[in-house]
């Protein structure tokens, strides 16, 4: 197995569109690193910088300690070690499912029994024991996502990268191979890349989890720092569905611009002024009152309650529930207990280079409005 590092990489489609810019990003070995954001943010762009698809325009890529990019070096992908999974499973149609699999040690010339052996092995490894001399077309979805898995592990990669590698499955065959994947990769000791725009599976999947949003990382995180402790507004909104409420800090507080809340920091920007705040859902504490300022628009069942957005004087608020489910058009009365507050001048404008705890959010404060 081996680490991937990517330094200062850049990327600049010929059509002048920066796919990557100035990144910089380990992956250690025996990592799972999810990779998160939105559409067009650059996540592809990066595994297939990695994978040797495509070549950086700066910056160098190391797969363990050998430059595989940059510095005047370009190992072609065939010479990288690594396995890759799209979400289209590209199995050949007209091949058996054995020899699907046995393809990559075809081309890296390993003797038949050898070749064998290995296919045995990968597809047992992914649950397809007998399914050697099956025809392509006589599989589920799952199944033949599974072969290609089996074909990216066949050759024993030092890296697996994913690319919305269940995305395309329905659930709960999702849910199950989601769980299958994790437990063998963790198995091998692989170091894996998965490329997801599902932010709950790649939280759920990964030691850590990159955020991308145009090309730039903005935080690298384990889940549970990543959903405490957001560096951005746009990190907090992208993960965690955070309302973001523009306004200006003074005394201490928090106070929305045109708008009653106000919640109070527990610890204080440096500077008071224009700020930020980034109100996460289960801190919108919501209760029935006739005479409440708050309209509830959407209400959706979760397990634990309810996912409410509440429409209060002109702001809507995401809010979730335990225990209680309001209705569509309730009048209620509205509580925010905490908030981070980010100085505007760091607001979604300066992403900070990775890896990257706190960063420039500032308290969880404690405060109270009734709306
Ligand atoms: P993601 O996988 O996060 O959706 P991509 O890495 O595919 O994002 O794309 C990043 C940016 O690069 C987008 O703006 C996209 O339009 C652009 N892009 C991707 N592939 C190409 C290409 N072959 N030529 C020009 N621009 C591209
Ligand atoms: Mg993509």
């Amino acid at each position: 197995m081996a680490s991937v590092t990517l330094d200062a990489v850049s990327l600049r489609y010929r059509s002048g569109t920066t796919g990557l810019a100035d990144v910089d990003l380990t992956i250690s070995d025996g990592e799972f690193l999810a990779l998160v954001g939105p559409s067009g943010s650059g996540k592809t762009t990066l595994l297939r910088s990695v994978a040797g698809f495509l070549a950086p325009t700066a910056g160098r890529v190391l797969i363990g300690d050998r430059v595989v990019a940059g510095s005047g070096v370009f190992v072609p992908p065939e010479h990288r070690a690594l396995g890759m999974v799209f979400q289209q499973h590209a199995v050949w149609p007209h091949w058996s499912v054995g020899r699907n699999v046995e393809y990559p040690l075809r081309r890296a010339r390993v003797p038949r029994a050898e070749r064998r052996r290995r296919v045995v092995e990968a597809l047992d490894l992914v649950g397809l024991r007998d399914h050697d001399h099956r025809d392509p077309a006589t599989l589920s979805g799952g199944q033949r996502q599974r072969v290609a898995l089996a074909r990216a592990l066949v050759a024993r990669p030092r890296v697996l990268l994913l690319d919305e590698a269940l995305s395309a499955l329905d659930e709960p065959l999702r849910d199950r191979l989601r769980l299958e994947l994790h437990t063998l990769t963790r198995d091998l000791g692989l170091t894996v890349i998965h490329v997801t725009h599902d932010r709950s599976e790649a939280l759920a999947l990964a030691d850590r989890v990159a955020v991308l949003d145009a090309g730039r990382i903005l935080q690298v995180d384990t889940p549970a720092a990543l959903l405490e402790r957001p560096c951005s507004p746009f990190v907090a909104r992208f993960l965690s569905d955070a309302t973001l409420v523009d306004g200006y800090v003074a005394d201490g507080r928090f106070h929305a611009s045109g708008h009653p809340l106000s919640v109070t920091c527990r610890e204080v920007p440096t500077s008071a002024g224009d700020a930020c705040a980034a109100i996460l859902p289960p801190a919108v504490h919501v209760d029935s009152d006739p005479d409440g300022a708050a309209i509830v628009r959407s209400s959706l069942f979760t397990p634990e309650g309810a996912d409410l957005v509440v429409e209060w004087a002109g702001l809507t608020l995401r809010a979730r529930t335990v225990g209680r489910r309001h209705r569509v058009g309730d009048r209620v009365r509205v509580h925010v207990s905490s908030a981070t507050v980010y100085p505007t001048s760091a607001a979604d404008v300066e992403p900070a280079r990775a890896p990257l705890g706190v960063g420039v959010g500032v308290g969880v404060g404690v405060g109270s409005i009734a709306g």
